[in-house]
């Protein structure tokens, strides 16, 4: 007997053996509603004919080439639409295979940076508490999330930790939203100075949060504030967009509607929409020049940056999202679902919160609302909606966490950008019975 560690060692899940549109299949014949894209990942859905096209025309003409050697048309294609479409100063691009493998590279180039500019004393990243980076070592010390960090802590680089911007559960009930950011900036500044400026690599966030608390978005000015800071004291910004960038807030990158440019942007999950595994870290001119100017290379390197395949399906994917305006689609039909959301969950007992941007939402479970008091995590509601969903054919992305010694049960959807109204209808209908059914089981 094999056993297969890349999934629960306890269970076999459904075997998928077909995916159309919005749809997945499994062995026994049923359909799932794909309502989260994996983890934020299928953004055209499943089965789109002109990503696999693509595929198959790089696959015959060159599967691999190895970037010690070559470069293909493909990955410079794809490069040159990254810059074109990123935020203010990106000039760079480093092709990588997934998320974790981005926020690592994001990281040790932060680091040379600091080395190349005659700052070797600056080793210390700052990130949030409420954060997933990855799981990769370097990746999981900067992200906040306790029990995947846990086992490994002794393994792990020291990170200084600030609270994350969480308005539902951080935001005082007498204080405005300006001075509940102003708070988180306060406490930004007074670590930065605690540790010394001129220690400080870079601040780490993911401008809206995934996987450790479900699409929460940041409030207004709050990154404004932390580019004043990085810049005040020459610190650099990393936006970890893996989760929530390439279109899935209804800008191509999230922290656009901010109003802010990081110097490093780490992609992956939509840039490859599931079709093929792949990551991208966007680079600012200035750290470019800097490497340039000084050892002439980035001193890091894996058997597949580049990637010519992935390279194609990301192109294409790209290409599908501009010619046919998934955009605007996203900021339609992520409208239309928060309004659904709203109608179908606003009052009930349960849900704490409902938030999100484009077609990136979450709701928040709560055993009772005034207090915002969470189920307790043996409970694990999250888990139990996510398999009443599935039982229901819809996939939903569930999370639980402890974070600051916090339980939260979170359900996050992220549906493809191709969803209809009609499925985001059935969306809202599967999930308002898979979280009755849940909380029975746990009330
Ligand atoms: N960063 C963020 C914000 C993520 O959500 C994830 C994955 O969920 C990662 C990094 C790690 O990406 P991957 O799982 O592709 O290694």
């Amino acid at each position: 007997m094999t056993h297969i560690l890349h999934r629960s060692l306890r269970q076999t899940p459904p075997v998928a053996v077909g995916g159309a549109g919005v749809y997945l299949y499994d062995s026994h014949g049923r359909s799932y509603l794909d309502a989260s894209g994996g983890a934020a990942v299928s953004s055209l859905g499943h089965g789109h004919p002109d990503v696999i096209a693509a595929m198959h025309r790089q696959i015959d003409q060159c599967a691999y080439a190895h970037t010690a050697f070559f470069t293909t048309e493909v990955a410079e294609r794809l490069a040159d639409r990254l810059v074109a479409n990123a935020p203010a100063g990106i000039e760079g691009v480093y092709l990588v295979s997934g998320g974790s493998e981005a926020m690592e590279t994001a990281l040790k180039l932060a680091r040379q940076y600091c080395v190349e500019g005659g700052e070797p004393q600056r080793s210390l990243f700052i990130a949030r508490r409420q954060s997933y980076h990855g799981n990769t070592l370097g990746a999981l010390a900067v992200g906040g999330n306790e029990w995947r960090r846990k086992p490994f802590a002794p393994l792990l680089i020291d990170v200084e930790r600030v609270s994350a911007c969480y308005e539902y559960r951080g935001r005082a009930e007498d204080q405005t939203v300006d001075q509940y950011t102003a708070m988180l900036l306060d406490e930004l500044e007074a670590a930065i100075l605690q540790a010394g400026p001129d220690r400080v690599i870079a601040f780490c966030a993911e401008p809206v949060v995934g996987a450790t608390g479900g699409a929460i978005p940041p409030t207004p000015g709050y990154f404004r504030g932390v580019r004043a800071l990085c810049d005040k004291y020459g610190i650099l910004f990393i936006a970890d967009e893996v989760m929530c960038g390439m279109g899935r807030t209804g800008t191509m990158y999230a922290i656009e509607q901010d109003g802010v440019a990081p110097d490093l942007i780490a992609v992956a999950k939509g840039l490859g929409a599931g079709y093929q595994p792949i990551g991208a870290v966007l680079v600012n001119g200035a750290i470019v020049e800097r490497l340039r100017a000084g050892s002439g290379a980035f001193l890091h390197g894996h058997t597949y940056i580049g990637h010519p395949v992935a390279a194609a399906a990301a192109l294409a994917v790209q290409q599908v999202i501009e010619r046919d305006d998934l955009l605007t689609q996203v900021r339609l039909r992520g409208a239309q679902l928060r309004a659904m959301l709203d109608e179908e969950f606003e009052d009930h007992p349960h849900v704490g919160d409902i938030r999100g941007r484009g077609l990136f939402l979450t709701l928040e479970l709560v055993r009772e609302r005034a207090h915002k008091t969470p189920f307790a995590p043996e409970l694990k509601l999250h888990a139990a909606i996510k398999a009443r969903a599935m039982e229901n054919g819809l996939l939903v992305y569930p999370m639980g966490g402890t974070i600051d010694g916090r339980h939260g049960d979170h359900v996050l959807l992220a549906p493809p950008f191709v969803v209809t109204q009609g499925d985001l209808g059935e969306i809202v209908g599967r999930l308002k019975e898979s979280v009755e059914g849940a909380l029975k089981t746990v009330a």
